[in-house]
């Protein structure tokens, strides 16, 4: 057991990596990060931040020196990287988990060797191996880049056979993976930790809406039959079981008209659908995190109240609501530019309209730069119903725009 006191090491500074270090303090846990960025969401609320790129394995040894056990925040981490942090101390997940969930096409092999049920998929090397996928899979389908997507990047839908060139094209010529189209009717994830003694605690499944691919709206306890938390379980244990987790790990998944579940992809971290957790569980999913890689137990997940999560991202440091034909003008010229070159995150949203309602919790990330897209924080809201938490969430967003 890694004790209060000692130093968790963290690859990555994004949120997550934030939201690790601020559930540490408590415990009276160091957080040290490294990542190639300076005054980064975790760094500003680490105990030391290591800024080098991350093939700088020499940099790399020298910060997994510095503590007592390594944890990551982000998958693409270059597996070397988490390597070299493994040979001078544990590496919790491990460099299994890392890896199968780096690469679209391993994580889905992985599942099939496991017995989990998936969309159809086939390996996509050249051009000719998409048109023979297309063929056994049929239309839609979807090409997606095997590493280094996320958040829609990397994909492209193709609803008809021609289509394949143009789309091999758009990915880039690159290693791919395509899938066939679900036809779901909701979207869940299952977020769960697993202490170094295999025992796990999950917390139920969380409903995802997404809008332009992004994660945008979270509601837990999803409203869902018992028996698809169950199979939802099921496969979580054997996910755990087979990559050996220690930490936490979420579960994509799609829910299907026949209450079948089929997993869409891993992440062998904290989820942003979990952020909720934070004030609706007993311990949230950071602090489980924190727990299971120092080897202490698993801790309560027991939900106090039903709970609504909604993200903010960069869009709404977008310019708001000007009603004259020359404010529109300029607001789209503006919309322009940001696209090309990111916006002052001082241009703020109207945060009154969160702060003066006692229902909502407000969490910022700390991120200078705001980006159409980029993830800013996030609001949560308990209510005495799921439907009634989403009012609130989705109410006070709207409200943030609006002077
Ligand atoms: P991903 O990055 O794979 O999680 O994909 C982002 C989003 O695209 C998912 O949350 C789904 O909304 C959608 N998507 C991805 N793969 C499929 C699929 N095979 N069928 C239908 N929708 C998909």
């Amino acid at each position: 057991m890694i004790l209060p006191g000692s130093t968790i090491g963290v690859l990555g500074s994004g949120q997550l990596g934030r939201m690790l270090a601020l559930a540490a303090r408590p415990y009276s846990y160091n957080i040290h990060v490294f990542s190639p960025e300076a005054n980064s969401p975790t760094g500003q609320v680490a105990n030391q931040e290591f800024v080098a790129a991350y093939d700088d394995l020499d940099a790399v040894r020298e910060f997994a020196q510095s503590v007592d056990v390594v944890t990551y925040e982000f998958e693409n981490v270059p597996l070397a990287t988490a390597e070299a942090c493994a040979a001078i101390v544990p590496l919790r997940p491990g460099a299994q988990a890392l890896r199968v969930a780096q690469n679209r096409l391993r994580e889905k092999r992985f599942f099939a060797d496991n017995g989990l049920p998936t969309a159809p998929f086939a390996a996509v090397h050249s051009l000719a191996d998409l048109q023979a996928g297309l063929a056994e899979i049929g239309c839609p389908a979807v090409l997606k880049t095997a590493v280094s997507g996320y958040d829609g990047k990397g994909q492209v839908k193709l609803d008809h056979p021609d289509e394949a060139e143009a789309a091999w094209q758009a990915v880039g010529e690159v290693d791919c993976i395509l899938e066939g189209w679900v036809e779901f009717e909701r979207e869940v994830s299952m977020v769960a930790a697993r202490d170094v003694y295999g025992r796990i605690a999950h917390y139920g499944l969380i409903e995802n809406a997404h809008h332009n691919h992004i994660l945008d709206v979270s509601l837990a306890p999803a409203d869902v039959a018992s028996q698809v938390v169950a199979q939802a379980e099921t496969m979580m244990q054997t996910v755990l079981a087979a990559l050996d987790v220690a930490g936490v790990l979420c579960v994509e998944f799609f829910l299907c008209s026949d209450c079948k579940l089929l997993l869409n992809e891993i992440a062998p971290r904290p989820h942003n659908s979990g952020h909720l957790t934070i004030e609706a569980c007993v311990t949230s999913q950071f602090e489980q995190q924190l727990r299971t890689v120092c080897g202490l137990c698993v801790g309560d997940t027991t939900y106090l109240r039903p709970a609504a999560m909604a993200n903010l991202l960069g869009d709404l440091w977008d310019f708001q609501n000007e009603d004259t034909k020359e404010q529109k003008t300029q607001r789209k010229k503006i919309e322009r530019n940001l696209r090309q070159s990111a916006k002052s995150a001082d241009n703020s949203p109207n945060w009154t309209a969160v702060l003066t309602d006692p229902r909502l919790k407000l969490h910022l990330y700390g991120k200078e730069i705001a980006r159409p897209g980029r993830k800013m924080g996030h609001i949560t809201a308990l209510a005495n119903s799921v439907v009634e938490a989403e009012k609130i969430v989705r109410g006070a967003r709207r409200r943030l725009v609006i002077e």
